[in-house]
């Protein structure tokens, strides 16, 4: 019997490991050195763009929505096939969550929607690019223009990722990433938030630090409420190793999922009723490989057969609106009928950067095999 193939792994190289000693050894763990050289090579590769670390990716979306001023009465419109924390944070800051139905080929937002659920209240877009696939960000951002909103990219899955050749984050408005375990890159913990200015960038250290700003030898004010969100140096130092390799490991993903689409075939889908991603090879950083199983076939089904197949299968998403806490805030069934359906259906094969051409046929086979019986 073939090894248990998780749907995810990290792959933290042994400089890595050997730069995490070297920091435990060095007397100085919480944020300092290792913070500061990890958010100059991110500014430095999103253009210049001022860059803060956080110790999650959720954190890091919150704090753009109360740098944007975001509170009590406004409106944020979201996707419903995410994860929970990008409504989550809506609620966090006192905002209302609306959501916009999803595109049924990208399983992206779909910005038709967008448009159409603006109302006078809007003041804010949270984009999410499912799996690494960016949404067309010249309409989004046509959009935001047009009705002056302002836009929080939930880039969580989206590091390496791009649009017309230039990466995700290193244009737009608020962009933030998540470099928790799964991700592309990690940090074990943690998150970045690409800024348009010095000045929300000075609010970030203010939110990320309990609201403190400090000033001479012994000088220290409090104006706003802060919390305690910032990176340690242990984890900015994996994260120098992993961002190292982000080129790497975006390219062998890249590989991998063509692997995917070679093996299965152009006639998967018309054989078997299920849906591939779509192959825009060009941006996506296939953070995820998702797939939409026939209505025949139960999800739960598919995951126990392949599991029985030593082939870990991931879940990527529960639609938001059907959770009880949102349930209580009036949202239900038949409301976003396409997430409802992607949400029910979708399922994320192996990917990750340690995988090899043979694990991606194993599961293709094993995938034929559960979904023609
Ligand atoms: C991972 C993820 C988050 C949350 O990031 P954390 O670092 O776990 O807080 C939010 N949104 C999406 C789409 C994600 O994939």
């Amino acid at each position: 019997m073939n090894k248990f193939l998780p749907f995810s792994r990290p792959s933290i190289d042994e400089v890595t490991i050997a730069a995490v000693a070297e920091t435990l050894r060095s007397g100085w763990i919480t944020s300092g050195p290792k913070v500061q050289e990890f958010e100059r090579q991110l500014s430095e590769y999103f253009g210049g763009r001022p860059v803060r670390t956080f110790n999650s990716g959720t954190c890091t979306m919150e704090i753009a929505l109360r740098i944007a001023g975001l509170g009590h009465g406004d409106e944020v419109i979201t996707t419903p096939i995410s994860w929970v924390a990008t409504a989550n944070v809506i609620l966090e800051v006192g905002a209302i969550p609306v959501f916009a139905d999803v595109d049924p080929v990208t399983r992206n937002i779909d910005l038709d929607k967008v448009e159409a659920a603006i109302t006078p209240c809007t003041k804010a877009i949270i984009p999410v690019y499912l799996a690494g696939k960016p949404v067309d960000m010249d309409r989004l951002y046509k959009i935001a223009a047009r009705h002056k909103l302002r836009v929080v990219e939930d880039a969580a899955q989206a590091i390496g990722a791009t649009w017309q050749g230039k990466p995700i984050g290193s244009f737009g408005d608020f962009v933030s990433f998540s470099f928790q375990a799964n991700k592309n890159i990690t940090t074990s913990e943690g998150g970045c938030l690409v800024l348009n200015n010095a000045e929300e960038a000075a609010l970030a250290e203010k939110y990320r630090l309990q609201g403190v700003t400090r000033s001479g030898y012994d000088g220290i004010e409090v104006d706003v409420l802060g919390g305690k969100f910032n990176m340690t140096d242990i984890a900015a130092t994996i994260g120098l190793g992993q961002f190292a390799q982000l080129n790497v490991i975006t390219a062998q993903r890249r590989k991998l999922a063509r692997h995917y689409f070679a093996t299965l075939g152009k006639d998967f889908e018309a054989q078997t009723g299920a849906q591939l991603p779509p192959t825009d090879f060009e941006n996506t950083n296939w953070h995820l490989f998702q797939v939409v199983l026939p209505e025949r076939i139960t999800r739960a089904d598919f995951m126990a057969r392949m599991k029985d197949k030593n082939i870990g299968i991931g879940y990527h998403y529960a639609p938001i609106h059907l959770f009880k806490l949102y349930r209580a805030l009036g949202f239900k069934e038949g409301m976003f009928p396409i997430a409802e359906r992607v949400g029910r259906q979708i399922v994320s094969l192996p990917m990750f950067a340690a995988m090899c051409e043979s694990d991606v046929e194993r599961t293709c086979a094993a995938m034929c095999e559960v979904l023609k019986n």
